[in-house]
């Protein structure tokens, strides 16, 4: 824990509260972004303050994989997209998370590919639009 990392100052609030993170293991966390409308976004974080799998412990890194093959598979099963796109970049929150998008086949063209990273941050997926989608998600976490 950091208590300068967003990333951790959220996760000491949200733990055992409420909805928020939408799947669980022993090391990693996965949640919808708070940013982007683009509805099943997801962010898997790391449990343990660490940059990036460099410094992760081998039993960590061995559960990374796992985690990021469910958590793809939830995405694909629960909003059917054409492309499931993953990064890791590290420099806004400097704790090791990697992002999680379906890519929809109305995507616009310049958002496609390495276009997604000049996707708008704002506006924000609206509540009921991002409550539906957690909660397919959150399902289709439970059928893997
Ligand atoms: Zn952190």
């Amino acid at each position: 824990m950091e208590e300068s990392c967003q990333i951790c100052r959220k996760a000491k609030e949200e733990i055992g509260k409420s909805s928020y993170y939408l799947f669980e293991t022993e090391h990693f966390r996965v949640r919808h972004s708070d940013e982007t409308k683009i509805a099943g976004y997801l962010i898997i974080e790391a449990k343990r303050h660490f940059l990036d799998l460099s410094m992760a412990k081998p039993e960590e890194t061995a559960e990374f994989g796992e985690v990021l093959a469910k958590t793809t598979k939830a995405v694909r099963q629960a909003t059917k997209p054409m492309r499931v796109y993953t990064f890791s970049l590290a420099e806004a929150v400097p704790h090791f998370h990697m992002h999680v998008i379906p890519r929809q086949e109305d995507m616009p063209k310049r958002y496609v590919g390495r276009g997604i990273m000049s996707y708008p941050l704002n506006p924000p997926l609206d509540c009921q639009s991002r409550e539906s989608v957690s909660l397919s998600i959150t399902r289709a976490f439970k059928s893997l």
